[in-house]
C-alpha cells in the first residue's frame, strides 16, 4: 500500500489551480448576489466554515490525526471529521497530516513545507513534491482505507460535493455553501501559516522556531493562533494556557472528553 500511494497527487499544481478558481469565483459574488447585505448567505458560509475548518481541519486533521492528542470514541466521528476537512478544498486529510507533521519537525528551517521566511505563505504545494520523508511514520492514517479513498479520489469528491450543493440549493448553495467557505478556509490557512510564525504576538515558550501566539489569528482559526503554545507542547489538545487565550476547538474537545465521546491521547 505504502509504495503504491502517491502522497502528493492531490496537491501540487492541481490544488493551486482549484484555489485560484475558487478565489476567482468568490470575487464574482458582489455581482451575483446582494453582497454584503445577504446575511443569510453569509451566516451559511460561516457555519460551513465552522464545520470544515473547526470540526474538520482543526479538531480532526490537526489535533486528532496529526498529533493524536485525543481519539474519537467512534471511528465514524473521525471519518466524518476527515470528510469535512477534505471538502474545504485545502487538500486531502492524508496530505494535510503529512505536511503538518513535517512542518513541526522542521519548523522555520529550509525543510519546512510552509515556512513564512519569504513573506506571505501561499499554500506552497509545488514545493512538496521534492520532499523526502518516511511514510512509515504515517501508517496510522495510511492503513485506513477510508483515508486512502479520500486521498485518491480527492478532486472527484470535491466535484461531487459542489454538484450536490448546486443540485439541492442552486447557485445560492454553491456560492454560500461551498465557494465562499472554502475561500475563507484557504485565506485563514495562509494567515495562520504566515502570522503565527512571525514577530507579531507573543512567545510564551522560548523555542528554536518563530512560532507566536497571535490573538486575532486564534479568533479566525478556532484557536490555532495560540501557535507558540502548540509548538511547545504539540501533544496537548488544549492550546490555551491562560483564561484570555480562548481556544474554541480545545473547549469542544474538553466537552467530548467529559461526555466520553473522546479518549485522551497516549502521551498524557
Ligand atoms: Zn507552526
Ligand atoms: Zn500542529
Amino acid at each position: 500500500m505504502l509504495d503504491r500511494l502517491n502522497v502528493f497527487s492531490p496537491t501540487g499544481r492541481k490544488i493551486k489551480l482549484l484555489h485560484y478558481l475558487l478565489i476567482l469565483l468568490a470575487l464574482t459574488l458582489p455581482f451575483t448576489f446582494s453582497f454584503p447585505i445577504d446575511l443569510l448567505g453569509f451566516s451559511i458560509s460561516l457555519f460551513v466554515y465552522f464545520l470544515t475548518g473547526c470540526i474538520g481541519i482543526t479538531m480532526t486533521l490537526h489535533r486528532c490525526l496529526t498529533h493524536q492528542s485525543f481519539e474519537f470514541k467512534y471511528k465514524w466521528m473521525e471519518r466524518l471529521g476527515s470528510y469535512l476537512g477534505a471538502i474545504q478544498g485545502t487538500g486531502s486529510p492524508l496530505t494535510w497530516v503529512i505536511v503538518h507533521w513535517e512542518h513541526h519537525k522542521h519548523a522555520d528551517t529550509e525543510k519546512d513545507p510552509h515556512s513564512p521566511d519569504k513573506g506571505l505563505v501561499f499554500l506552497k504545494n509545488d514545493k512538496y513534491d521534492s520532499f523526502k520523508f518516511n511514510l512509515l511514520e504515517y501508517r496510522h492514517i495510511i492503513k485506513d482505507k477510508f483515508q486512502v479513498l479520500l486521498h485518491q479520489y480527492y478532486f472527484l469528491i470535491i466535484l461531487i460535493h459542489a454538484a450536490v450543493m448546486f443540485s439541492i440549493f442552486g447557485m445560492y448553495g454553491l456560492y454560500w455553501g461551498f465557494i465562499l467557505p472554502s475561500v475563507i478556509g484557504i485565506t485563514t490557512s495562509i494567515i495562520n501559516n504566515t502570522f503565527a510564525h512571525s514577530e507579531l504576538g507573543y512567545k510564551r515558550y522560548k523555542q528554536d522556531n518563530d512560532s507566536s501566539n497571535v490573538w486575532w489569528v486564534a479568533l479566525l482559526t478556532f484557536g490555532e493562533g495560540w501557535h507558540n503554545n502548540h509548538h511547545a507542547e504539540p501533544w496537548d489538545w488544549n492550546f490555551s494556557r491562560a483564561w484570555y487565550e480562548i481556544d474554541i476547538t480545545g473547549s469542544m474537545i474538553k466537552f467530548l472528553l467529559s461526555s466520553k465521546l473522546a479518549i485522551q491521547g497516549e502521551k498524557w
